[in-house]
């Protein structure tokens, strides 16, 4: 699982709809109680921006005519946020790392760049 946080327009259909599908399997780890630390050790996730990210890519989708049907819950979200017994508020995305790393996997993205 694998949040990108870059610009959403400039992300494939094949991204765009895969962050999507992860932030929602991101959601029901945590819904299962299980442990963070290896998404963020690696600089996955930004679990503060799930809601927002969330609704970034839904909205992007909504633009280009693909169906969204998963709304999520912001208040259920904060509640499983603050259950954790380490801090997640500090925890950030790379975002140079991370473009990097999604233009070299893919060239579709690259060139809307
Ligand atoms: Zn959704
Ligand atoms: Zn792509």
């Amino acid at each position: 699982m694998r949040m990108w946080m870059v610009a959403p327009r400039i992300l494939c259909r094949k991204h765009l709809l895969g962050e999507h599908v992860e932030i929602h399997m991101l959601v029901g780890t945590m819904k299962k109680g299980h442990s963070l630390k290896g998404y963020i050790a690696n600089n996955l996730i930004e679990p503060w921006a799930i809601i927002q990210r969330h609704n970034d890519l839904a909205n992007e989708m909504i633009n280009r005519g693909y169906r969204h049907l998963s709304p999520i819950s912001s208040m259920q979200v904060n509640t499983l946020l603050m259950s954790y017994p380490y801090e997640l508020k500090d925890v950030r995305v790379d975002v140079r790392a991370s473009t990097f790393e999604l233009f070299r996997r893919c060239n579709e993205c690259s060139n809307r760049h």
